[in-house]
């Protein structure tokens, strides 16, 4: 029943007065401080503390990474007592926090519900590049993303009147709202009727009609390993442990002790511990990007908060905080979201072999389709 409640005045807009004039309970939104955990969380709101003690080593570290300025909505009894609690994870998980009919409490990652709406975008510019898009869709992050992506094959400044761009991406809708970041799977320019591919290929990165790298910023790996035992994901299902989990970067095994190396040039920005994540390093890169290097056993003291250049000593690979065995845990963000690492850790020669064959049956569909895009018009 309460769900439903819950559900009702989410689907109705938070602050609606419908809600609150309807129910003696109370939905409030609360924002995620700079610097707030989930214990003091628990805290304030007079939780039971052992709601954070019990989460798994896994879920902990998730626990961690909640953004500032993320929305969390509490719904309170007459008594300003907690009845449930919503806070989102990433775009995928929310940690779900609800008090049962015996006043007792618990806690789950549960996912949060979306639909998702297939776009298909094509412009003939006038103006400037990311004002265009801007104009015609008034989806800001779209502009960025699509401005990065080309950045480096096309010369901005030479744009012409009438060059053509085509889009198709994936959309996130939730209670009626953009929500969330898109997702591109092919994007066209056509620069004085040459025509300029990028398609997303199942790593996440982008290649041209060739199958090649276009990205000249890419991350390095940043150090030997043995083996990748645990790759990036908004939201997976455990079987065993039936549950929902997300991992917000990459775990590459090794022994301890294995140099740890920046993955691009940036600025050291903390050098320390980090609750789940033990002795951790990151460095801020240029263009809103962020890598974080976890359970780490040693640090080189000597570039603490220093500028580094990509491929320089940082650390050393170990197995502190909340660790199951040596490995570097690296996560990558952009605008403080974490993307796949192998997003960025993009290899210059590009795709060969079984993946390059996959990758060339993406292209053959979508050059179809961004041609008959074309054909239509506007
Ligand atoms: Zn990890």
């Amino acid at each position: 029943m309460k769900l439903i409640k819950l559900l009702f005045i989410l689907m109705f807009g938070v602050k609606s007065l419908l809600a609150y004039e309807l129910y003696d309970n109370r939905v409030e939104d609360k924002i995620w401080k700079s610097g707030e955990t989930l214990l003091a969380f628990l805290q304030e709101n007079m939780l039971p503390l052992r709601l954070y003690y019990d989460l798994d080593s896994e879920d902990e570290k998730l626990a961690e990474d909640i953004r500032s300025g993320t929305i969390c909505n509490i719904l309170r009894d007459e008594n300003y007592e907690v009845l449930q609690a919503l806070i989102p994870l990433n775009e995928e998980l929310q940690l779900h926090i609800v008090r049962d009919d015996n006043q007792s409490y618990s806690m789950s990652v549960d996912p949060i519900l979306y639909q998702t709406k297939q776009e298909r975008l094509l412009i003939s510019f006038d103006d400037i590049f990311s004002k265009d898009i801007l104009n015609k869709t008034g989806n800001f992050p779209l502009a960025v993303e699509l401005e990065q992506m080309f950045k480096n094959s096309i010369d901005f400044t030479k744009l012409k009147l009438g060059d053509k761009l085509v889009v198709f991406y994936t959309k996130k809708m939730r209670l009626g709202r953009f929500y969330g970041t898109q997702e591109i799977q092919a994007a066209m320019y056509e620069n004085r009727f040459k025509k300029y591919y990028l398609f997303a290929n199942e790593d996440g990165a982008y290649y041209d009609d060739k199958a090649k790298a276009t990205d000249t910023n890419s991350f390095m790996v940043p150090c030997k390993y043995r083996r990748i035992s645990s790759r990036f994901t908004k939201k997976r299902w455990h079987p065993i442990l039936k549950k929902y989990r997300a991992h917000h970067g990459i775990d590459y095994a090794g022994p301890s002790g294995t140099p740890i190396k920046a993955a691009y040039r940036g600025k050291v920005i903390f050098m320390g511990t980090k609750g789940g994540y033990g002795k951790t390093v990151i460095i801020r890169h240029p263009n809103g990007y962020k890598t974080l290097y976890a359970h780490l056993s040693k640090f080189n003291n000597r570039v603490r908060g220093k500028t580094v250049k990509k491929g320089a000593l940082i650390a050393y690979l170990g197995n502190s905080g909340r660790s199951t065995g040596p490995h570097l845990h690296f996560g990558l963000s952009l605008n403080d979201r974490w993307i796949n690492p192998e997003r960025k850790i993009v290899f210059k020669n590009g795709l060969s072999g079984a993946k390059r064959k996959e990758f060339m049956k993406v292209v053959k569909e979508y050059k179809g389709k961004i041609e008959e895009l074309l054909q239509e018009g506007i």
